[in-house]
């Protein structure tokens, strides 16, 4: 299994032009990669323009995908329907995105979606066969964390098969660790790999061990190259959900290259 390093580039940047530039400089600074999987999630109004302006995506030699930062939970079998404002799984579908994020504490916040809301999008995403990179993760740090988070995961795995878990990837993404959060502070490796013990814990009482041994859980808050390999060699992440240093090319470019390199380090090659 790859790794796979996520880049959600939130409400950024603020033109058309300066997201092409970023696409393409980060699109080039990865082309040689081997061991990773870089998936950039941009505002929607850039995908199109992205997917179809020469990037050549599509070109397997580039381990470089679109993924969108959420999708609507309705997925009317023509595509579309009344739902103003919205963006259907089935809209990305067509435009060949292959992952969504769901769930982001950001959209939880702001948006107010509810543990339902995001159970609701990630099986309309599931069914239109998109792979969801599904965000949990407190607000409170310790005991009182993790029953959030169980909640959440609990919540949002309602009614989801067997079968579809292993398409999700989880993402360990505590609010206090985040960026732009105030006071905010790096997770320690150690208790990012306790998290994601609890994680797959959790998804061994709703399914069982094999599926959670099986399941991709990354981690997002704060990451940049200088930590990376941290969340990866010493915490055993499968990989990084990447906010404010996507936006820095030379950042997260540095930061997707030592991860594919960290690869010999690692338990998780293919
Ligand atoms: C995020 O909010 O998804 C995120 C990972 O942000 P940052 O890397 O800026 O902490």
């Amino acid at each position: 299994m790859k790794y796979l390093i996520v880049a959600n580039w939130k409400c950024n940047p603020p033109t058309l032009k300066e997201a092409e530039k970023l696409f393409s400089l980060i699109r080039e600074g990865v082309k040689n990669i081997k061991n990773a999987e870089v998936i950039v999630c941009p505002p929607f109004i850039y995908i199109a323009r992205i997917q179809n302006t020469g990037y050549k995506i599509q070109d397997t030699r580039y381990k470089i995908r679109i993924g969108a930062q959420d999708c609507f939970w309705e997925n009317p079998p023509t595509g579309g329907g009344a739902f103003t404002g919205e963006i259907s799984p089935a809209m990305l579908k067509n435009l060949a995105v292959k992952y969504a994020i769901i769930g982001h504490s950001e959209r939880r916040k702001y948006q107010k979606e509810t543990d339902e809301m995001v159970n609701k999008k990630l099986k309309a995403a599931l069914k239109a066969g998109l792979t969801p990179i599904l965000c949990v993760g407190s607000k409170k740090r310790g005991e009182k964390g993790n029953q959030e988070m169980k909640v959440q995961l609990e919540s949002a795995l309602t009614g989801i098969k067997r079968a579809e878990l292993e398409k999700i990837v989880f993402t360990y993404e505590p609010v206090w660790a985040i960026s732009t959060t105030k006071r905010s502070i790096v997770a320690t490796p150690e208790n990012t790999k306790g998290e994601a013990i609890f994680i797959r814990k959790i998804l061994t009482k709703l399914f069982d061990k094999t599926i959670a041994q099986k399941a991709r859980v990354i981690y997002g808050g704060s990451v940049d190259n200088t930590n990376i390999r941290d969340f990866i060699e010493k915490a055993q992440m499968d990989g990084v959900l990447i906010g404010a240093a996507s936006l820095r090319p030379d950042d997260f470019i540095a930061a997707v290259k030592k991860v594919d390199a960290s690869i010999k380090f690692s338990i998780n090659s293919e």
